[in-house]
C-alpha cells in the first residue's frame, strides 16, 4: 500500500512538473515570438525604409504584415491565457507600435522615405523599444516564475520522499511488530505443544494441555491431548502385562527386581523370600488346577497382610517376596516377616480340601546385608533355603550367606589335590554297646591329614565341601575306605558295624546307591555291618527324594541311622515312618545329662519311644562315667563318646576293641 501510495504521490508530482513546465515554456515561448515577430517587423520596416522601389517594397510589406500577424496571435492566446496588468501594458504597448509602425509605413508610401525615416526615428523606434523591454520582461518574469514553480515542486517531490521513507519504515516496523505478533501467537502454543510431546516421551501425563485461539493450533492440542490419553491407556495395559503374574494378580519377578533395586536407592528396609514346603506334592497329587488355586489363595493371603508402602510379589511358582519397608532390627524384622507368615497358618481349602501350607521365609535386611539386588537375592534364598532344611519358620540370610573366600578357593583346589594324594583318613571312633558289654561298631570320621597343617578336623573343610559339591568326590572314597577296613576288622576277628556320615547332597544324588552298592560289592561286606548316618537337615533338603533313596538303601539291606537327633526340629513321629534303624540323640542332650532335669526328661522319653518303635539309641558326646551311668541305667543301647574313646586311627582299632574288652570283663570280674 505504502509503494502504491507513493508511486501515485510521485506520479501525481510528475505530472504536475510537466504540465507547470509545459505552460510556462509555451508563455515564454509566445513572449519571445512577439518580442522576435515585433523584431523582425522592425527589420522590415528598415529595410523598407531603405528601399526607394516601391516593387520591391512589396514582398517587404508580406514579411511584414507575416511577422505582426503572428506576433498579435502569439500575444492573443498570451492574453486569453493570462490575463493581468502586466498583459495590458504589453497589449496597449503592442496596439501602439501597430499604430506607429502603420504611420510609418503610411508616411513611406504618401511623404516618402526621409519623412518616413524621420517619423520612425522619432517614435516607431521608441515604441518597439518599449514593447522589447516589456516582452523579454514579460519573458524574464515567466521564466521566473517557471523557476520559483519547479523551486515549489523540487519542494514538494523533497517531502514527498520523506514522506514515502517515513511511511515505508512506519509499514516495516509496524509489519515486524505485526509478524512478532502472530508469531507469538502461533508459536507459544506451539512451543507448548512440543513441551507436552517431550513430556509424554518422557513418561510424565500429568501437564495440563493449554487452549490456542488459533484453531488449527487449538485442533493440533486437542490430538495431542487424545494421542496422550491413549498412549497413557495403553502403557497401563503393557504395564499391566509386562508386570502383573497372570495367576495370582501379584507383581511379578521384573516389577519386583524394579522395585527393590529403586528402594535400595532410598531406603532401608527388609527382603523377605517365602517358599511354599513340597508345593510340588500338591501339584502332583492333586493336579495343577488345584495347585493354581491354591497360589492363588495364598497370594490374597499374603497381600491381605502386607500393607503400602510394602510390597509384595510372586517370583517363582511357589516362592514369593515381601518387601517391607523402612529400619529394622533382624528380631524385628523376624517378627514382621512371621506375622505375614501366620497368614497361611490356618488351612486352606481347595474343591473341598483342607490344605495345610507350610511356608518358610529367608529374610535380608538392607542395607546391611548388601545393597545389590542379586546379593540380596541370593543371601535371601540361602536363608530360606537353610529354614526348611533346620525347619524353622524363617531365617536371617547373615546366618547363611558367608561368600565363598579368596582361601576357600584355593582349598578347593588343595582338597582335589589331597583327595589324589590320599590325604583323607578315615578316623574310627568306638560305639558302646552297655547291654551286649562289647563295642558294636565304629563311626568313620573323616581327618585331613595336611602336609602343613596337620591333622584338620572335619569342621573346617566339611561345611565348604558340601557347599561346593565336592563332598560327592570325598563320600565314596571314605565309603570305600570304611567298607574295606570293616573287611579287614572282621579278618582279625572284630564284629564292628561301620557308620559313615552321609550329606544332604549325597542323599539326594541319584548316585549314592550305585557308590554304596559298588562299595559293598568290592569288598563282599555284609550289608548289614554298613551304616549310613543321615541328619535331620539332610532328610529335609528334598523330603521325597530323600525317602525315597532311603528306602532302596534299606532294601538293600544297610542300616539306616538319624544322626544329631534333637539339633533340628525333626519330630519322632516324622522319624516313625522313615526306614531307619537307629537314632542317635545329639551331644548337646547328652552333656550334663546327669544334672539336668529337662534334658534328662526329653532323652529318657525318646529312649521309651524308640524302644516303642523299635529303633535302637544312640547317645553321642558322651564324656563322663556320670553321664555313662545316666544312660546305661536308662537302658540307652549304644554310647559313643571321649567318655568310651576318642577318634583313632585303622590300625589302632584292634588293638584298642581288644583292650577295652579285656577292661570290661576284668570289671565283671
Ligand atoms: P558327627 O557325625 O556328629 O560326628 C561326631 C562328632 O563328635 C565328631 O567330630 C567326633 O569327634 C565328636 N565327638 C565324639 N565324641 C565326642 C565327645 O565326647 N565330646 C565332644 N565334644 N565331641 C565328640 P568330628 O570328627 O570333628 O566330626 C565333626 C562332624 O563332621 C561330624 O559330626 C560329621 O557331621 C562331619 N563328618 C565327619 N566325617 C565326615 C564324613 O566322612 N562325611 C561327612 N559327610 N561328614 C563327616
Ligand atoms: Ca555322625
Ligand atoms: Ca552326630
Amino acid at each position: 500500500m505504502v509503494s502504491v501510495l507513493a508511486l501515485f504521490r510521485f506520479e501525481a508530482l510528475t505530472d504536475s512538473m510537466h504540465a507547470i513546465v509545459d505552460e510556462q515554456v509555451s508563455r515564454v515561448t509566445l513572449a519571445e515570438q512577439v518580442t522576435m515577430e515585433s523584431q523582425n517587423a522592425a527589420i522590415q520596416l528598415l529595410r523598407l525604409l531603405q528601399t526607394p522601389e516601391r516593387d520591391q517594397r512589396i514582398p517587404l510589406y508580406a514579411e511584414m504584415d507575416r511577422a505582426l500577424a503572428i506576433s498579435d496571435e502569439a500575444l492573443r492566446t498570451l492574453t486569453t491565457d493570462l490575463p493581468s496588468a502586466e498583459m495590458s501594458q504589453l497589449i496597449d504597448l503592442r496596439r501602439q507600435y501597430g499604430e506607429v509602425f502603420l504611420t510609418t509605413v503610411e508616411t513611406i508610401e504618401i511623404e516618402g522615405l526621409e519623412e518616413a525615416r524621420k517619423h520612425f526615428e522619432a517614435s516607431t523606434d521608441q515604441v518597439l523599444g518599449a514593447l522589447l523591454r516589456e516582452t523579454a520582461l514579460f519573458a524574464g518574469n515567466q521564466q521566473k516564475s517557471m523557476h520559483d514553480d519547479m523551486g515549489r515542486q523540487q519542494k514538494q517531490v523533497d517531502e514527498a520522499r520523506i514522506f514515502i521513507i517515513f511511511a515505508g519504515g512506519g509499514a516495516v516496523i509496524l509489519a515486524t511488530v505485526l509478524a512478532v505478533f502472530l508469531s507469538k501467537r502461533v508459536t507459544s502454543p506451539l512451543l507448548k505443544a512440543v513441551n507436552i510431546a517431550n513430556a509424554i516421551a518422557g513418561g510424565e501425563y500429568g501437564r495440563a494441555i493449554p487452549n490456542a485461539r488459533i484453531r488449527e493450533l487449538d485442533d493440533l492440542l486437542r490430538a495431542l491431548g487424545i494421542m496422550r490419553e491413549s498412549i497413557m491407556q495403553r502403557e497401563v495395559r503393557i504395564r499391566r502385562l509386562a508386570y502383573t503374574d497372570p495367576l495370582t494378580n501379584l507383581p511379578n519377578r521384573t516389577r519386583f527386581l524394579e522395585v527393590l533395586d529403586e528402594l535400595l536407592s532410598r531406603s532401608a528396609g527388609t527382603l523377605a523370600i517365602i517358599d511354599i514346603n513340597r508345593f510340588s506334592q500338591f501339584n502332583n497329587a492333586l493336579g495343577q488346577a488345584v495347585g493354581d488355586q491354591l497360589l492363588r489363595h495364598v497370594a490374597n493371603r499374603l497381600s491381605a497382610a502386607v500393607f503400602k508402602p510394602n510390597f509384595i510379589a510372586r517370583l517363582d511358582s511357589d516362592e514369593f517376596a515381601v518387601l517391607l519397608v523402612g529400619e529394622a532390627d533382624p528380631i524385628e524384622a523376624r517378627q514382621r516377616v512371621q506375622s505375614v507368615l501366620e497368614t497361611l497358618a490356618e488351612p486352606i481349602v481347595v474343591e473341598g480340601q483342607k490344605l495345610d501350607i507350610d511356608a518358610r521365609a529367608g529374610i535380608v535386611l538392607f542395607p546391611e546385608d548388601g545393597t545389590a539386588v542379586s546379593v540380596l537375592l541370593r543371601k535371601a534364598d540361602l536363608a530360606a533355603n537353610a529354614a526348611k532344611l533346620r525347619h524353622d519358620s524363617c531365617a536371617l540370610g547373615r546366618e547363611f550367606s558367608q561368600p565363598v573366600q579368596f582361601e576357600h578357593l584355593s582349598l578347593l583346589g588343595e582338597m582335589r589335590e589331597a583327595l589324589q594324594l590320599g590325604q583323607f583318613i578315615a578316623f574310627y571312633q568306638p560305639k558302646y554297646s552297655p547291654k551286649e558289654r562289647r563295642v558294636v561298631g565304629v563311626e568313620a570320621l573323616l581327618r585331613w591329614d595336611h602336609p602343613r597343617r596337620g591333622l584338620v578336623r572335619p569342621d573346617l573343610f566339611i561345611p565348604f565341601a558340601e557347599q561346593t559339591g565336592f563332598i560327592r568326590d570325598i563320600t565314596p572314597i571314605v565309603l570305600g575306605q570304611a567298607v574295606a577296613d570293616a573287611v579287614c576288622w572282621r579278618a582279625q576277628g572284630l564284629n564292628l558295624v561301620v557308620s559313615v556320615n552321609i550329606s544332604a547332597l549325597d542323599l539326594t544324588s541319584p548316585r549314592l546307591i550305585r557308590v554304596v552298592c559298588d562299595a559293598l560289592e568290592k569288598s563282599s561286606l555284609a550289608p548289614e555291618y554298613l551304616c549310613l548316618e543321615i541328619t535331620e537337615s539332610a532328610l529335609m533338603a528334598e523330603p521325597d527324594v530323600a525317602l525315597n533313596h532311603l528306602r532302596q538303601l534299606a532294601a538293600i539291606g544297610v542300616r539306616l541311622s538319624i544322626d544329631d537327633y534333637g539339633a533340628g526340629h525333626a519330630s519322632l513321629s516324622y522319624v516313625k515312618d522313615l526306614p531307619v534303624d537307629e537314632l542317635k540323640i545329639d551331644r548337646s542332650f547328652v552333656r550334663d545329662i546327669h544334672k539336668e532335669p529337662k534334658l534328662r526328661a526329653i532323652v529318657w522319653s525318646t529312649i521309651l519311644l524308640c524302644r516303642e518303635l523299635g529303633l535302637d539309641v544312640v547317645a553321642e558326646g558322651v564324656e563322663n562315667a556320670e553321664e555313662s551311668l545316666w544312660l546305661e541305667q536308662h537302658k540307652c543301647d549304644v554310647l559313643q563318646g571321649y567318655h568310651v574313646a576318642r577318634p583313632m586311627r585303622c590300625h589302632e582299632v584292634r588293638d584298642w576293641v581288644v583292650g577295652y574288652s579285656a577292661k570290661l570283663s576284668e570289671v565283671v570280674h
